[in-house]
């Protein structure tokens, strides 16, 4: 087979390419809907965490002097 990102024949059975080390397959190992919903998972994590420092910031302005 021909590997996809940098065009040098490879072996049929080969799992990565032995030039540029990418995987041959399409990416099993990791489904993109998986990685997606980790992504998301994250950024709801980063803005709750943003808005809880906003509240905090918030009290603190409002309460505390
Ligand atoms: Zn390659």
């Amino acid at each position: 087979m021909i590997c996809r990102y940098c065009g040098t024949d490879i072996a049929d059975k080969a799992l990565i390419c032995y030039k540029c080390g990418n995987a041959t397959t399409e990416a099993r190992i990791v489904p993109p809907s998986r990685s997606h919903k980790k992504r998301r998972q994250v950024t709801v994590v980063v803005v709750v965490a943003i808005i809880v420092l906003l509240l905090l910031l918030a009290w603190r302005l409002g309460f505390v002097r």
